[in-house]
Formats: C-alpha cells, sequence, structure tokens
C-alpha cells in the first residue's frame, strides 16, 4: 500500500505517521514546511498571543492574591514576543518533520496535484514536476483566511489573522471584522494587551452558532473590559490612510481605527489540485464532501482536515488523518462521531463545549434535562480568583445520558474533555456525579452540574 498524502498539516502529518507506523509506504508531498497552518500561521501563533495576553491579566490576578508589584504597569515586549511564536512554530514544525523521517515517510517539498485516480503530479521548487503512483490518495490542503472583495490586505493597517503576529506596534484603536472564534479570540488578544478595540458583529450577538448564554456572558466580560461592541453591523467597506483605517457599515455607520482585523471566515485550499478533473466532487463553498470514514466520491481519493465539509479544527483534522492513516493500512476504525468533537474559545473566560446545543435542542423540539452551577461557588476557583462563569450540562430526561455541555470560565478547554468523554462514550449523569475528584478543583463543578 502506497499512500501520497498531499499537504502536511496536522490531517496530513498525523495520516503520514499512523500509516507509515502500520506498515504503509508514504510520501507526503509539502509546498512550505511541516506542521501546516495550523502550527505555523492560525492555531499555535493566536495561542502564544492568548498566553502572553492571559500572562498580563494574571498579573492583576495576582495583586488580588496578595502579590505586591510595582507601580509600573506590565507592558507587551511585541519583538520578544515575535521571537517566542517563531521558535515555537519553527520548532514543533521541525520535530514534526524529524518523526516523519524517523518513521521512513518520503517527504517531496512541492506543490501536489491528482492527475487521475491514482497518480499525484508534484512540482518542484526548480520547476521540475515528478510524476508519483499511489494506491490511495489523501488530499489534506487546509484553508486560508477569507478576504472580502472590498477591501486589500497591507499587513500594516489591514490584516487577517497571519498578518496580526508580526506587528512591529500595538495598534492603538483595532477595529475587528468579525464576530466568530477567530475574531473574539483577537478581540481579547489585543483587549488584554492594552489595545483599544472594537468588534463588529454582522448578528444580533456573538459566535452565531453558540448557545446564546455562553455568547452573552463573553459579552459581557468584553464590554466591562472596555470592547465596543457594534452588533447587527455587516461591514461592506474599507479605506484606509496614512494614520489609520474607516470601515463602513451597510446601514451607513462608519467606525474608524488604526488598524483593521478581518477574521470572516476561511475558504478551502481546493482549487488548483485537479479534483473536478478526476470527478471529485466539491461543493459551490470549496469544500470537499466526505463520508464518516473520509473517503471522497472517488473511491482511492480520502480527504481531511479544513478543506472538507466538516468542522474546521485542528483537532478533528488529526483525528481524520488518524483515521485514514488506519483504514489504508487495512485497520479497524470507529467511524468520527461529528456530534461529539470538543471545541475552544481562547478568551477570558475561556469557553469549550461539546455535543448537543441547548438552542439546537429547542429549535428542533427535543426535550433536555439542562442543569448549570455557576463558578462562583467552586472553591479552587475563588481561591484562585476567577470565580467568573458556570458549567452546564445537557442530558435526556429519560434515559440520563450525557447529550452535551458547555463551560465558562478558567481551563474550560481542558475541563470539557471529561463531559466530551461522557457524550462519545453515552455515559449516564450519574456517572460523571459519582466521579471522585480532586478537591478543590476546578472538576468538582462538573459533578455539581450533572446532579
Ligand atoms: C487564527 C486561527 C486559530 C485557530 N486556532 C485553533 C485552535 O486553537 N484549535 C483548533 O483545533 N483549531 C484551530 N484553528 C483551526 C486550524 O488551524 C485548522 O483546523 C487546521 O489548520 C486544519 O488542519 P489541516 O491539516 O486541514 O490544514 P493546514 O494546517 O492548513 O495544513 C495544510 C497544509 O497543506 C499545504 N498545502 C496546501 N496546498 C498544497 C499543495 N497543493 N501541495 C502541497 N502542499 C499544500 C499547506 O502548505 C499546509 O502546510 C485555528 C484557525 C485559525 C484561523
Amino acid at each position: 500500500m502506497h499512500i501520497v498524502i498531499i499537504g502536511g498539516g496536522p490531517a496530513g502529518n498525523m495520516a503520514a505517521s499512523t500509516a507509515a507506523r502500520l506498515g504503509a509506504e508514504v510520501t507526503l508531498v509539502e509546498k512550505d514546511l511541516l506542521g501546516g497552518a495550523a502550527h505555523l500561521l492560525d492555531c499555535i501563533p493566536s495561542k502564544a498571543m492568548v498566553a502572553t495576553g492571559n500572562a498580563l491579566a494574571a498579573v492583576g490576578r495576582a495583586r488580588a492574591l496578595g502579590v505586591e508589584l510595582g507601580d509600573s504597569e506590565p507592558r507587551v515586549d511585541l519583538y520578544r514576543l515575535a521571537q517566542r511564536i517563531g521558535d515555537l512554530t519553527q520548532g514543533l514544525s521541525g520535530t514534526i518533520s524529524a518523526e516523519l523521517a524517523s518513521q521512513g515517510v518520503r517527504l517531496v517539498h512541492g506543490t501536489g496535484r491528482v492527475v487521475d485516480a491514482s497518480h499525484v503530479v508534484a512540482r518542484l521548487a526548480d520547476g521540475t514536476e515528478e510524476t508519483i503512483a499511489a494506491d490511495a490518495v489523501l488530499v489534506s490542503t487546509g484553508s486560508r483566511p477569507r478576504l472580502p472583495e472590498w477591501a486589500e490586505i497591507d499587513a500594516e493597517r489591514v490584516l487577517s489573522s497571519r498578518e496580526a503576529y508580526a506587528l512591529a506596534k500595538l495598534p492603538s484603536h483595532i477595529v475587528i471584522i468579525g464576530s466568530g472564534v477567530t475574531g473574539v479570540e483577537f478581540v481579547h488578544i489585543f483587549a488584554s494587551m492594552g489595545c483599544h478595540v472594537t468588534l463588529v458583529a454582522s448578528r444580533r450577538h456573538v459566535l452565531p452558532g453558540k448557545d446564546p448564554e455562553v455568547a452573552y456572558a463573553l459579552e459581557e466580560v468584553l464590554v466591562s473590559s472596555g470592547v465596543d461592541i457594534l452588533k447587527g453591523a455587516r461591514a461592506c467597506g474599507l479605506t484606509t490612510s496614512e494614520s489609520g483605517v474607516v470601515v463602513q457599515i451597510d446601514d451607513g455607520r462608519t467606525v474608524a481605527g488604526s488598524h483593521a482585523l478581518l477574521a470572516i471566515g476561511s475558504v478551502p485550499n481546493s482549487d488548483g489540485l485537479g479534483l473536478e478533473s478526476v470527478g471529485v466532487k466539491i461543493l459551490d463553498s470549496g469544500h470537499v464532501p466526505i463520508d464518516d470514514m473520509g473517503r471522497t466520491n472517488v473511491p482511492t481519493i480520502y480527504a481531511a482536515g479544513d478543506v472538507t465539509d466538516k468542522m474546521p479544527l485542528s483537532s478533528l483534522a488529526a483525528a481524520q488523518g488518524r483515521m485514514i492513516g488506519r483504514i489504508v493500512t487495512g485497520r479497524p476504525v470507529t467511524p468520527i462521531d461529528y456530534g461529539a468533537v470538543a471545541q475552544a474559545i481562547f478568551t477570558e473566560p475561556e469557553i469549550a463545549d461539546v455535543g448537543v446545543a441547548e438552542a439546537d435542542a429547542f429549535s428542533q423540539g427535543r426535550k433536555i434535562r439542562v442543569t448549570k452551577v455557576p463558578f462562583s461557588s467552586n472553591p479552587k476557583a475563588l481561591i484562585e480568583a476567577e470565580p467568573g462563569g458556570f458549567v452546564k450540562i445537557l442530558s435526556d430526561p429519560l434515559t440520563a445520558e450525557v447529550l452535551g455541555g458547555s463551560i465558562v470560565g478558567a481551563h474550560a478547554a481542558e475541563l470539557i474533555s471529561v463531559i466530551a468523554l461522557a457524550v462519545r462514550s453515552g455515559l449516564k449523569v450519574k456517572d460523571v456525579v459519582e466521579n471522585l475528584n480532586v478537591h478543590p478543583s476546578l472538576s468538582e463543578s462538573l459533578a455539581d452540574a450533572s446532579e
């Protein structure tokens, strides 16, 4: 079995390493460094910026915990932060390269495209092409930020998430367009670093698609930390000058700032891969539809990660890659349960959820039991001076099966894994309640909220 993988992000790397470990011959075609946008441009750099913003907030909390600090306010050294991001991303990419090489994966540095159901062509840096025969092909080429036709990224005043890491100076007033996960994470990043932030949100609340109670909890914190939120505001134009930017809203309003950051979603990298010519179905959005086993409609061609029609998450991309690595080597797999994918938003407070959402259950007329406790009743949260937020558990009123949950508060991204395990394993509420947690710990709120 020879699998040829186009794209070395979490999906491609995990598929390569799994298939190689299980005995397949693996060729990985990557046009850039290994690690993908996930490691080099998106998840890791943005979370490194979040960590710096959180460290500043922790200084404020340290005062509340009785630590005496000097009078000078802490501030961010953007040069050192950019260096740290460079070290982190290059380091992680190097580790992945070394691991894959040690597993015998052949790396081809070039741009791949599919020429038929069993051949991939890689265009190398010197312009030559190599044709590689494959028993199976995996397309894991990821996505890129979506840009509107009315704005151009200049990497100085007008940014996408990918230009935000290399700013020489913090913006005095940044206008963030888009209130989805990426938008609110960057609102948190810049606000925590002391910038004036205006968030332009096209809907009535931030985080469209998320539990409104969660969204309101985040809005409250953002507003109390000085963020201006313009709701029901669809941006439709942007002009720049020497001194700043002006964003036009389609109802006639305008917002002026020093910088603008566009966070209006992503576009799958499915173009130029030759997929249509070999009969792979592509949706109007550019996404490649796959089944629960990662198969496209062409039997030898698989797809995984952001290029597909599933949720754009690094964790999911890696899980899909692992599954495909097992499938092509003839190992048994459990299809991915897309209803049990845990997701997090790295704001402060952190937000995480999994499984059935309350609003969706109500709109479907589905009966659910909702139980909730605030962290203000949790001793550990009080000790740490982080009493904001709550845990909400959704369960089936008849079977008591855990169906989902949302957490807003410190370490939500870590805590949600217990609920994710419960949802995926069909555990009952009593299993979570009777779990013997550490005291004092935030996990105690998971049991309390389930009761
Ligand atoms: C700002 C931001 C923050 C994020 N934070 C998180 C987070 O905290 N947690 C999380 O789970 N998800 C996060 N995501 C989502 C995550 O980045 C993606 O889901 C993840 O990158 C998808 O992995 P992938 O393997 O599909 O693609 P990618 O990571 O995009 O990798 C695709 C690879 O394919 C290569 N490639 C593309 N075309 C070709 C070609 N023709 N030939 C050869 N190589 C090619 C690219 O160079 C790239 O290396 C974030 C996204 C953004 C925008």
